[in-house]
C-alpha cells in the first residue's frame, strides 16, 4: 500500500511527494484531470502522507502506511461514490425546510473533510464553504495537517467568493484541495492563488498493461477495446461497464442510423420508447449520450482519415460506412443537436420526446445539407 498503487503520471506524483518531504505542501492545490484519472484517489494519499502516524519513507519520499489509525479512517472516504450516494440518500429524506439548511460534506477523520456537489443542483454552496471557514482556523489535533477535498469545481458565485476569503488567508496547517476536469470553471482569483497539477491521460498501451494485470476475467480483444474506451483514465478503464456500453452504443447508433439513411421510424421509435421515465431513464439516456458523443467522435475520424485514433475498434468497419454517407457539417450539426438533448435533460424535459426530437433534427439537417451540397 501506498504511492506505488498508483498508475501513471509519475512525474507529478514525485512532484507533490517531493513537497510533502520538505513539508511545503501548498495551502491551496489544483489539481485537474479527465474524468477517472486519479484525482480523488492522489487528493487521498496526499491526505494521508500528512497524517500518517508512521510516516514511512519510500525511494526517498514521503508515503504513508495505510494500516495505521489516521490512515485506515481516512481511507474510510477511499470510495466517494458510495459515501456521496448515502449522504444523498439521508439529505433526501430530511424535511423541506431541513434540506435547505443541511449540505452535504464527507468526514471519516476530524482532519480530512470532504466537499461534493451538493444536490439537488450539483454545485458547491456557500453553505458547504461556511463549513469548512468554521472549521479550518482549529488547529488539528489528531493529526499533523488539515486537507479539504473539494471534489468538483462547479461553484455557485457566492461560494467561490467565500472560498477566495479563505484561499487569501489560509491557516498555517491546512491544505485545501480542489478537484477539477476544467480549470476554467474555476474563478481566476481562485487558480491565481492554488499550485496546478495535472493527470494527463495516459497512453491506450499504458492502459491495456494494467489492465492485464488487473481485469484478467476480461479476454484481450476487450481489455484493448476497453483500453480504448477509457480514454487513458485508469479509474474509467477499472470500472467499465462493457456489457451496458455496448447496450447503450447499439441504441445510439441506431439513432444515427435512422437519422441518416431515413428508413421507417419504427425502430427508432421502438428504442426511444425504452428510455422513459425516472432515475432509471436518466442515467440510461446519459449513457445513450455518452455513447453517441464517442461514435460522432469516431466517425468525424473517419472522416478525416485518421482511422487509427478510432476508439469503437470492433464495429469499425460498420462505422467507415456510416462515415461514408455523411458529411462533417452533419456530424458538427448532430454534436449540437445532442448538446440540446443534454440540455432538455438538465431541465428535466421528456426525455424520449427530446430524443425523438433529436433523431428528426438530425434527419432535416441531413436533408438541408444534402440540398445544400447539390
Ligand atoms: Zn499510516
Amino acid at each position: 500500500m501506498g504511492f506505488a498503487d498508483f498508475h501513471g503520471n509519475q512525474e507529478t506524483v514525485r512532484r507533490m511527494r517531493e513537497m510533502l518531504g520538505r513539508d511545503r505542501f501548498p495551502h491551496a492545490v489544483i489539481i485537474s484531470g479527465p474524468e477517472g484519472a486519479g484525482k480523488y484517489t492522489l487528493a487521498q494519499m496526499c491526505a494521508k502522507t500528512m497524517n500518517c502516524l508512521t510516516a514511512p519513507v519510500n525511494d526517498g519520499l514521503p508515503d504513508f502506511c495505510g494500516t495505521c489509525s489516521n490512515c485506515v479512517r481516512i481511507a474510510a472516504a477511499d470510495n466517494l461514490e458510495e459515501h456521496f450516494q448515502e449522504a444523498v440518500e439521508v439529505w433526501e429524506t430530511l424535511r423541506d425546510v431541513d434540506k435547505k439548511d443541511t449540505r452535504i460534506l464527507i468526514q471519516t477523520h476530524p482532519e480530512v473533510m470532504i466537499i461534493p456537489p451538493d444536490p439537488p443542483q450539483m454545485l458547491i454552496k456557500v453553505g458547504q464553504v461556511r463549513k469548512v471557514i468554521e472549521n479550518v482556523y482549529f488547529k488539528p489535533v489528531e493529526g499533523r495537517r488539515k486537507v479539504y477535498i473539494f471534489t468538483e469545481s462547479s461553484f455557485m458565485k457566492e461560494a467561490a467568493n467565500a472560498l477566495l476569503k479563505v484561499l487569501e488567508e489560509p491557516p498555517e496547517f491546512a491544505s485545501l484541495i480542489l478537484l477539477t476536469t476544467n480549470p476554467g470553471e474555476l474563478l481566476p482569483t481562485i487558480r491565481s492563488r492554488c499550485v496546478s497539477f495535472t493527470l494527463a491521460a495516459l497512453p491506450n498501451q499504458e492502459v491495456e498493461t494494467y489492465l492485464t494485470s488487473k481485469r484478467a476475467d476480461l479476454e484481450p480483444r476487450q481489455r484493448k477495446l476497453i483500453a480504448r474506451l477509457a480514454e487513458g483514465a485508469i479509474g474509467r478503464a477499472q470500472r467499465f461497464a462493457l456489457a451496458e456500453y455496448i447496450t447503450a452504443r447499439n441504441d445510439a447508433l441506431t439513432l444515427l442510423r435512422s437519422a441518416v439513411q431515413e428508413s421507417d421510424h419504427t425502430e427508432l421509435f421502438k428504442t426511444t420508447d425504452s428510455y422513459r421515465s425516472g432515475a432509471e431513464g436518466k442515467t440510461k439516456t446519459e449513457q445513450l449520450i455518452r455513447t453517441a458523443y464517442s461514435l460522432l467522435e469516431d466517425l468525424l475520424l473517419l472522416r478525416c482519415g485518421s482511422d487509427d485514433l478510432v476508439r469503437n475498434i470492433d464495429i469499425q468497419a460498420e462505422l467507415a460506412k456510416l462515415s461514408g454517407q455523411i458529411s462533417f457539417d452533419w456530424i458538427y450539426s448532430a454534436a449540437n443537436q445532442l448538446a440540446q438533448v443534454e440540455w432538455g435533460m438538465r431541465r428535466n424535459l421528456l426525455r424520449s420526446l427530446s430524443l425523438d426530437a433529436f433523431a428528426v433534427a438530425l434527419e432535416q439537417s441531413e436533408k438541408l445539407f444534402g440540398a445544400l451540397a447539390k
